[in-house]
């Protein structure tokens, strides 16, 4: 399938590749310092492993670090982002998508293709969230695991959960180590709260097994997603926050999981809109 690119004229200075034998659309990316993304999208090559020799390829200017890209009937931010070999946060991030789902036909986007313009997903937290984080030695060996809950109400903030766990006899308040805002109540969308628990290192008191307590990182997203998807920005802090506990504390990102997972006859949390393979698919690529 040929992709419809529209191009900034500046990036029409073309340079054309003929592939020899041997060579991969990787080792010709390389060569000319752009990505394979960009060599695929610019091509229309839909499987960069089938590369004939003699193919003539554009190669898009270096200098560019961006193509603007208008989405076609059938298109989703996920099918584009993969096309392209960037992240689906980085689309959102760039053009300022509050609801991935809703993209309509004709809406132009833009397309980081550099290395230099993909953020990392550390960059996802702000670097107050992420002084704070660094603040904090997590207790060597303890954490094992992540797991995921929502709140399950719609709109809630962390000191008033941390009350309202006090009061059921919690003596350490908040049984979650993080929580992440919807933007009801005081705080902003997608703000990540670093609950005593964090703070202290101390065991959650998210999960109904003391083992699981121990050893899991509980983050709880305000929100019911029984009833409706987390939000962009909670899905964004979620994804840096997970990227950096991962790192910070040696968890797999076959272990950052969800509450419904570890007590599936028990709960629904974090409920049916909130999408563990698309996190796994973000924080691992
Ligand atoms: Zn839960």
């Amino acid at each position: 399938m040929i992709l419809a690119l529209v191009i900034g004229e500046a990036m029409w200075a073309q340079v054309v590749h003929q592939v020899r034998p041997n060579e991969t659309l990787g080792g010709i990316a390389r060569k000319y310092g752009v990505s394979v993304g960009a060599l695929q999208a610019f091509n229309g090559i839909a499987n960069p492993n089938l590369l004939f020799v003699g193919k003539k390829l554009k190669i898009p200017s270096s200098q560019a670090s961006e193509v603007s890209y208008v989405v076609k009937k059938g298109d989703s931010l996920g099918s584009i982002a993969s096309r392209f070999g960037v992240k689906v946060s980085t689309l959102t991030l760039v053009n300022k998508i509050t609801r991935p789902d809703l993209i309509r036909v004709g809406q132009k986007l833009i397309v980081p293709l550099k290395g230099g313009n993909l953020k990392p997903a550390s960059s996802l937290l702000s670097s107050t969230v992420k002084r704070s984080l660094d603040g904090i030695r997590p207790k060597s060996g303890k954490w094992k695991r992540i797991v995921i809950h929502h709140s399950a109400t719609p709109t809630d903030d962390a000191m008033n959960m941390h009350r309202v766990h006090k009061a059921r006899g919690m003596k350490n308040g908040l049984a979650y180590h993080f929580v992440i805002s919807n933007g009801s109540r005081k705080a902003s969308d997608g703000e990540i709260f670093m609950g005593g628990r964090w703070k202290d290192q101390l065991d959650g008191g998210h999960m109904k097994s003391l083992t699981y307590n121990r050893t899991s990182i509980g983050i709880c997203l305000i929100g019911n997603f029984e009833l409706r998807a987390p939000t962009t920005q909670q899905m964004n802090s979620l994804e840096g926050l997970c990227e950096y506990l991962m790192k910070r504390c040696g968890i797999r990102v076959d272990q950052v999981t969800t509450h419904k997972i570890l007590h599936r006859n028990h709960t629904k949390c974090p409920g049916k809109y909130f999408s563990l393979p698309s996190l796994v698919k973000r924080i691992s690529s």
